[in-house]
């Protein structure tokens, strides 16, 4: 019994040994295991014209869950204003 428990820590510590060892040979090898954060090299969308930008250097607008990603200040611009106009645009028709 005792050495049945033994086998099974030796199996076991063996395994976290290979496996530590066939992880970091995968991250060598530039291969990001799934389950690990992948959202630091996410891609977003300018929803003026349609670029996509990396959030770290784009320009933003609004905040938390609201934020809206730019290429330029052009396109930053563009989005207040069609946003701005659509709102009054409409308040003007139902008259
Ligand atoms: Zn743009």
């Amino acid at each position: 019994m005792a050495r049945l428990l033994l086998f099974a820590i030796l199996a076991y510590v063996l395994w976290r040994l290979l496996w530590s060892a066939a992880k970091s040979m995968f991250e060598g090898m530039g291969y990001q295991p799934p389950g690990k954060n992948s959202t630091s090299v996410g891609l977003v969308r300018d929803p003026i014209c349609g670029t996509f930008v990396l959030p770290s250097s784009a320009l933003t607008s609004g905040s938390g869950a609201n934020t809206r990603y730019f290429c330029s200040e052009k396109c930053r611009e563009d989005y207040g204003h069609s946003r701005n106009t659509g709102r009054s645009r409409n308040t003007e028709e139902t008259r």
